[in-house]
């Protein structure tokens, strides 16, 4: 018998620091201290392993996003922050991260009830990922220097120039529901090292940990308005966080829709902007490939977070000398990947956040399969209350499909067949998009050269989605503007001021 019509997919019980998590009044964290909306609406939060509402948060006003943002300007303005010694700075940072690593378990527990994803996945991935952005760029607040710069067209005996390095100002840091907590530290880093101060708004479906996040804030000694965290739905709070005039800058990571929506919004203020947006990620597998390496590792492209990672490898073109062992070897991992309830122990993915997405998902497996399709694994849900889908490998596609063309954000792959080298390179570059892609193959020469011309802000080769943050990321065509991580993330929160001097 197939082992997925034998899972139990009821949720497991929560734990005692969760329950607390979940039972909390529904408050935002502005100037240092949880306050009240204004207006008195909220949210419902829903455990998508099991449908059910456990919690609600504030759904933001007007008037609550007015009141963070003039905390966050007071506070970037009085210079509490960007003035404290980059030491101290430095050291409240790591206080935070060594916070969140003492709250692990229950941090991944509580992405584990509101996103969907094991808990084992979110405490081996999620919350170490967010220390690690927090204390990387703890380490640049003392690192950050402008330089003395010799004019070229003035007499050097004359004239004094150097540049200071100064934070960009008042930040609207806009997240999305994969990787709520990841995402947050990853914003927030990079902020507090340049000095900035910031208003943080995770996505209505998963805040939970982005409010615990607010706590342990408070906790490390971050000075009241530095980080101000409040909860509410894009087109509303988002909104007007990026219309803001006392907001000096975007940064948004989300669909490519709403990034080219928030673009728009910036230009009568004409803000600093970067957008982390969407992507169609191929993954190219050679004929030399061993195969019994690669299949596990091109699943993990397609099916880690559900498929709900914007570097998703969704696009597999695999040699034809190797395609059928390599797509034969990708359905063998279908009991692996057969989704589980989040606290479920044996978990490695779970269920898609929201019914939305569920919907969403099986739309586009539909349509693949109205368009002429092949279903080689999965294409569908094994039903429950939970917004469960199948891990699922799409053949027999073609360029036009729009399970080819666009971004499901789910655990699908659409796996085509390539005999050229020139072809494949063409066909992974036919999209909008150009976040991510993938090499596989032991010929070190073959991979270079189909790096470089592949048009993606990352390439991964013998490996996929390993990100770190130390090492830029961002996209190429409509996946994005600027880079976060390394050292040009912390460049993206800072203005350069030239000051030259007639001696
Ligand atoms: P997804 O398609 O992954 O749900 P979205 O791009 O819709 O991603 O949302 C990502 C984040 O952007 C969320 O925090 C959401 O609330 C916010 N958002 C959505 N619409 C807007 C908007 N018009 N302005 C600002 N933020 C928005």
């Amino acid at each position: 018998m197939n082992e997925q019509t034998t899972i139990d997919r009821t949720q497991r019980e929560y734990s005692a620091a969760a329950k607390k998590a979940l039972g909390r009044s529904p408050q935002l964290y502005i100037n240092g201290e949880w306050v009240d909306s204004s207006g008195g609406e909220t949210i419902d939060v829903e455990d998508p392993s099991s449908g059910k509402v456990v919690s609600k948060i504030v759904e933001a006003s007007d008037k609550d996003v007015d009141r963070a943002v003039a905390a966050a300007r007071t506070a970037f303005d009085d210079g509490r922050w960007r003035n404290m010694p980059p030491v101290a700075r430095q050291k409240i940072m790591n206080r935070l991260a060594d916070l969140i690593e003492e709250h692990a378990d229950e941090l991944a527990e509580l992405e584990a009830i509101d996103v969907g994803k094991p808990k084992g996945m979110a405490g081996a991935i999620d919350v170490p990922g967010a220390a690690a952005h927090i204390r990387f760029c703890a380490g640049w607040a003392g690192k950050i220097n402008g330089e003395t710069i010799s004019p070229y067209t003035m007499p050097g005996d004359m004239m004094f120039a150097y540049t200071l390095k100064e934070p960009v100002g008042v930040c609207a840091q806009i997240v999305p529901w994969n990787f709520p907590l990841l995402m947050a530290c990853l914003k927030i880093a990079p902020a507090l090292a340049a000095g900035c101060t910031t208003i943080l708004k995770p996505a209505e479906q998963t805040s939970l940990t982005a409010l615990r996040l607010a706590d342990l804030i408070a906790e490390a000694g971050i000075p009241a308005g530095v980080v101000n965290i409040i909860t509410g739905y894009g087109h509303t709070a988002g909104d007007r966080m990026v219309k803001h005039p006392d907001v000096d800058k975007v940064a948004f990571t989300g669909s490519t829709e709403i990034g080219k929506l928030i673009n728009r919004n910036v230009t009568d203020t004409l803000k600093h902007i970067t957008l982390e947006l969407g992507g169609k990620s191929p993954v190219v597998v050679m004929p030399d490939v061993n195969v019994a390496e690669t299949a596990p590792g091109v699943s993990q492209a397609i099916f880690f977070n559900s498929g709900q990672v914007c570097v998703a490898g969704s696009r597999l073109y695999a040699h034809k000398s190797v395609f059928d062992e390599v797509v034969e070897g990708m359905a063998n991992t279908a009991d692996f990947w057969a989704p589980r309830a989040s606290l479920d122990p044996d978990a490695h993915m779970g269920p898609l956040v929201s019914k939305e997405q569920h919907e969403r998902v099986m739309g586009y497996i539909d349509a693949g399969k109205r368009d002429g399709a092949s279903v080689l694994m999965g294409g569908d849900g094994p039903g429950g209350d939970g917004y469960y889908v199948n891990p699922t490998i799409l053949t027999d596609v073609n360029p036009q499909m729009s399970v080819v063309r666009e971004e499901i954000f789910g655990p699908v792959v659409v796996a085509q067949r390539f005999e050229d080298l020139d072809e494949v390179v063409k066909d992974a570059n036919d999209t909008q998009y150009g976040l991510a892609a993938g090499v596989w193959t032991k010929d070190a020469s073959a991979a270079h050269r189909i790096a470089s011309k592949l048009q993606a802000g990352t390439v991964w080769v013998n490996c996929h989605a390993m990100i770190d943050t130390a090492i830029p990321f961002g996209g190429y065509k409509e996946s994005g503007v600027g880079r976060e991580q390394g050292r040009e993330g912390i460049e993206a929160y800072l203005e350069t001021k030239s000051v030259i001097m007639k001696l």
